[in-house]
C-alpha cells in the first residue's frame, strides 16, 4: 500500500492499486470474483463511489440501488443460474456480518442455498 492508496480495500481495488478478478465494469460500478467464494457463483457488485453501507445516505439513492440489482441480474444471466435461482445479499453492520465498509451486493449461486441464513 503506498501512501496516495486509499484504506479502503474495495476503493483500492476500485483504483487497481489491489489486485482482483473483475468480471464487469461500467462508469459507476465494478464487479468482482469473491476471494472467499461461498457458492460456485460468488460475485461481489460494488459501486465505484465510496458508499459506506447500505445504511448510508447515499445507498438511497433509486438509480444507484436498481444500477447494482440491474448488474446483479445480469451476472446471474452471464453465468447461467438465473434459471435455477440465486440469491442477492447485502450485510449491514457488525450483527448483519459485514466485514467490508464500502457497499457491495453479493451474487450467490449455483448451488441451493440454506434458510435461514446463518
Ligand atoms: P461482507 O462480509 O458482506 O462485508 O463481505 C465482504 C466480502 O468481501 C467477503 O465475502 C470477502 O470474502 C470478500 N473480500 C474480502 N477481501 C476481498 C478482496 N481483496 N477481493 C475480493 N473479495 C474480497
Ligand atoms: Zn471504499
Amino acid at each position: 500500500m503506498s501512501a496516495a492508496d486509499p484504506p479502503c480495500i474495495f476503493c483500492r481495488i476500485v483504483a487497481g492499486t489491489l489486485p482482483s478478478t473483475q468480471v464487469y465494469a461500467d462508469d459507476h460500478v465494478i464487479a468482482i470474483q469473491d476471494l472467499n467464494p461461498q457458492a460456485p457463483v460468488h460475485v461481489l457488485v460494488l459501486p465505484r463511489q465510496h458508499v459506506v453501507g447500505i445504511a448510508s445516505e447515499e445507498a438511497e439513492d433509486g438509480a444507484l440501488l436498481s444500477h447494482l440489482v440491474s448488474v446483479a441480474n445480469r451476472i446471474a444471466r452471464e453465468r447461467q443460474i438465473a434459471d435455477g435461482g440465486y440469491r442477492l445479499v447485502i450485510n449491514q453492520g457488525a450483527n448483519g456480518g459485514q466485514t467490508v465498509a464500502h457497499l457491495h451486493l453479493h451474487v450467490l449461486g449455483g448451488r441451493r442455498m440454506q434458510w435461514p441464513p446463518g
